[in-house]
């Protein structure tokens, strides 16, 4: 809320000054009368499964070595949630995905995203990278991430995140690494 008051401190529709009302929940402009409030990002975070119910895992080439994570992106306007989970699995990663089934969600507020959960199907489609969001991605079975997550070599996001969370609804139950300080 702090970023959003000090970003936004003029009215967006005559350029006046706005006033924080509400108990600073708002802004309230004193010529037009117009009240601003903060705005929500929508973000999709998939667990994307294949027919072999293996998990896809993707990594960003600025994250730390061994780090991987579920696919995500943000929703686009007059996108629908489930059409977003489809156009960023495809844009990321190349798989063409079906099903989508809505899992939970987390708020986000560095600086306005709310993340919506989701597992999803693949339908079909070969993993090809974009180079630019994902540097590489590929399937994991439960055994072999179990083996990895336990060994180091696959670093996964911490238990506090929705991505985690995703990850262990797909497992079963919860993954055990180094990072156990966080759970
Ligand atoms: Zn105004």
């Amino acid at each position: 809320m702090a970023q959003w008051h000090a970003a936004h401190p003029f009215c967006a529709r005559c350029g006046t000054r706005s006033e924080p009302v509400q108990s600073g929940w708002a802004r309230s402009c004193p010529v037009c009368g117009a009240e601003h409030y903060p705005r929500t990002d929508g973000a999709v975070i998939m667990a994307i499964v294949d027919d072999e119910d293996r998990l896809l895992l993707g990594r960003q080439a600025r994250w730390a070595e061994h780090r991987y994570s579920c696919l995500a992106g943000f929703v686009e306007p007059g996108e629908s949630l489930e059409d977003a989970v489809r156009r960023e699995a495809r844009e990321e990663a190349g798989v063409v995905v079906g099903e989508v089934a809505y899992r939970g969600s987390q708020p986000w507020p560095f600086p306005a995203s709310l993340m919506l959960g989701f597992r999803a199907r693949a339908a079909g489609g070969e993993i090809t990278v974009d180079g630019e969001e994902l540097e590489s991605a590929r399937w994991w079975t439960r055994e072999e991430l179990a083996l990895d997550v336990a060994t180091g070599e696959v670093l996964l996001p911490p238990a506090v995140s929705i991505a985690r969370r995703l990850v262990e609804d797909w497992f079963g139950g919860p993954l055990h690494d180094g990072q156990d300080a966080w759970r």
